[in-house]
């Protein structure tokens, strides 16, 4: 698959490859979903599986604004509900340059706290980061002393 932008990464290898321009374009697809009639900022996300699925999500307000999610974790939930464990990428959209929150850094380090971040660059190029540059000690299921057979 040919990258958009000529902006290549490591989900280019291998079976399911998608290349990070075209991950960043599935999560601007999915903020045209965003239910933000509150903040108008509209934000989406697409999470990458090594099979090559990708799950959307979008950001979705409420009347009560505390209960409003974020698009990252939509997209990891339904991603998760869905049957789905682990993940080669998630891509973020907004306005503009878009990093996830600290919940959603939190939400997605459960899965993978190396998770590939990918993010559109100032000039609009795919600019790729991981999550463990982006949340440095994340609480992990280690730290509950969990078995680890219920997580795979
Ligand atoms: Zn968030």
């Amino acid at each position: 698959m040919a990258a958009a932008g000529g902006t290549a990464g490591p989900a280019e290898d291998g079976p399911g490859a998608v290349a990070w321009g075209d991950l960043l374009a599935r999560a601007e697809a999915a903020a045209r979903h965003a239910y933000a009639p509150y903040s108008r900022f509209r934000v989406g996300a697409a999470l990458l599986t090594p099979e090559g699925r990708v799950f959307t999500g979008c950001n979705v307000e409420n009347a009560s604004y505390g209960l409003s999610m974020c698009a990252e974790r939509v997209a990891l939930f339904k991603a998760v509900s869905e049957g789905a464990r682990r993940f080669r990428a998630i891509a973020v959209a907004g306005p503009g340059p878009c990093p996830p929150c600290g919940a959603c850094r939190q939400a997605l380090a459960e899965f993978d706290p190396a998770l590939p971040v990918v993010l559109a660059g100032a000039d609009g190029e795919p600019a790729v980061h991981t999550l463990n540059q982006l949340l440095a000690m994340p609480f992990l299921p280690a730290h509950l002393g969990e078995p680890e057979d219920e997580r795979r």
